[in-house]
């Protein structure tokens, strides 16, 4: 990969002074498939997918030949990591999104897990603030709030003590605008149905999960207005021939989105390939439920209020029960191909437009005119070689 300022060529139209950067010759992945051209970002937006008049004088020139130029990556569940717990210590959220482009992730919810009230308001203030001053990083588009609505019977590694019932929470500023995009509940709860509307129409995603659902509360709660399940098989009343359970629901309604943690440990290969023959290729989508020990290694971490090990099993409490994972975006793109032998391009759209069209972010997931300048360039195998966010390069492998 080059980069050089383009000095000769004849101008073709850019406004003088804007700075343009093309990827040059790439192998770019279109909502039409795939097409060897060139990408020009203006303005962080994408202003063109086409080789014709693309070298303009003053453009900034990066050679992508033989690479894939796909969306940036869009990470919908994702705790923490690099060390940090955004639960704890919302205030990381800019950290770890500094970083996130090391593994092609452009945009984020950050998740904030069951724990103390307080704890939500805090991370809400954090979101409402801002980035710091000359913040280059993946965007923070929301939280994710993943309890305390849950089962106590599913809670998983969430705390118990601070699970709360639909009917004792307020959530009426719960919305995109006060920066909360999407919620995790558990629909069997008392109240449970009613909140689901309520945040629908605030704006806000539901996703079912951490439930122990029958298969007629889950299709209550699809019909109350929630359209996704949070990390299918994790935490959730499983599949029964007879008793379909919240994975059954999940699999069976073919317009119910399910996010899926794809990293051999909280799912085996064939409950991944189960999950993509079921909801292939829109309504299945990569989260990383990543922790604090992502991009650690192994190690003793802290996932809210709870102690986390991390050995070669993923991150687990004290007695043994998966909390989060170590998985990035770009491994777990890799995993959906091993695992189910689906195209490169199927495989990027359920990290990209799926994610995008789940929260309903259309801009965001697509490389396209006018689209959000969020890019990811991969290598042969997949690795992160090159990041930008809002046209504005955050990552570059170091050669
Ligand atoms: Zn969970």
């Amino acid at each position: 990969m080059t980069e050089s300022r383009q000095e000769d060529a004849p101008r073709t139209g850019n406004a003088p002074g804007e700075p343009t950067t093309v990827l040059a010759g790439g192998q770019v992945l279109t909502p039409a498939g795939w097409v060897e051209t060139d990408v020009t970002l203006s303005g962080g937006r994408i202003a063109s997918v086409s080789s014709a008049g693309s070298r303009a004088v003053g453009s900034v020139i990066v050679e992508v030949g033989g690479l894939h130029v796909v969306p940036g990556l869009v990470d919908i569940q994702i705790n923490g990591g690099f060390g940090h717990d955004f639960t704890q210590n919302p205030e990381t959220i800019w950290d770890v999104g500094k970083r996130l482009p090391e593994h092609g992730v452009t945009a984020f919810l950050p998740t904030v897990i069951t724990s103390p009230e307080e704890m939500i308001t805090n991370a809400m203030g954090v979101m409402n603030e801002g980035p710091p001053g000359g913040y280059k990083g993946a965007i923070p588009i929301g939280l994710h709030l993943e309890g305390p609505l849950l089962s106590q019977i599913r809670s998983g590694t969430h705390d118990t003590r601070y699970l709360r019932s639909p009917t004792a929470v307020t959530t009426d500023a719960w919305s995109p605008e006060e920066g909360v995009r999407m919620v995790t509940l558990a629909p069997e709860l008392p109240g449970a149905l009613e909140l689901i509307e309520a945040l629908a129409e605030q704006g806000v995603v539901v996703s079912l999960g951490h439930s122990n659902a029958t298969y007629d509360d889950a299709l209550a709660g699809f019909q109350s207005g929630a359209t996704v399940g949070t990390h299918l098989y994790n935490a959730m009343s499983a599949l029964h021939h007879r008793d379909p359970g919240l994975v059954g629901a999940l699999l069976a309604e073919r317009e119910i989105v399910a996010e899926i943690i794809a990293d051999g440990i909280h799912t085996h290969p064939a409950a991944v390939r189960i999950a993509w023959e079921a909801k292939k290729p829109d309504h299945l989508v990569l989260v990383t439920d990543a922790m604090a020990a992502m991009g650690m290694g192994r190690g003793r971490f802290v996932i809210s209020s709870v102690d986390v090990l991390v050995d070669g099993t993923g991150p687990r409490n004290a007695d043994g029960v998966l909390a989060g994972s170590a998985l990035t975006m770009d491994q777990a793109i890799r995993n959906l191909i091993a695992f189910t032998d689906c195209s490169l391009g199927e495989a990027i759209a359920t990290a990209t437009a799926n994610p995008a069209r789940t929260i309903g972010d259309p801009g965001r997931g697509v490389l396209e005119e006018g689209a959000r300048a969020d890019i990811t360039v991969l290598g042969p195998d997949l690795d992160v070689e090159l990041t930008l966010v809002g046209g504005t390069i955050t990552h570059r492998r170091p050669s």
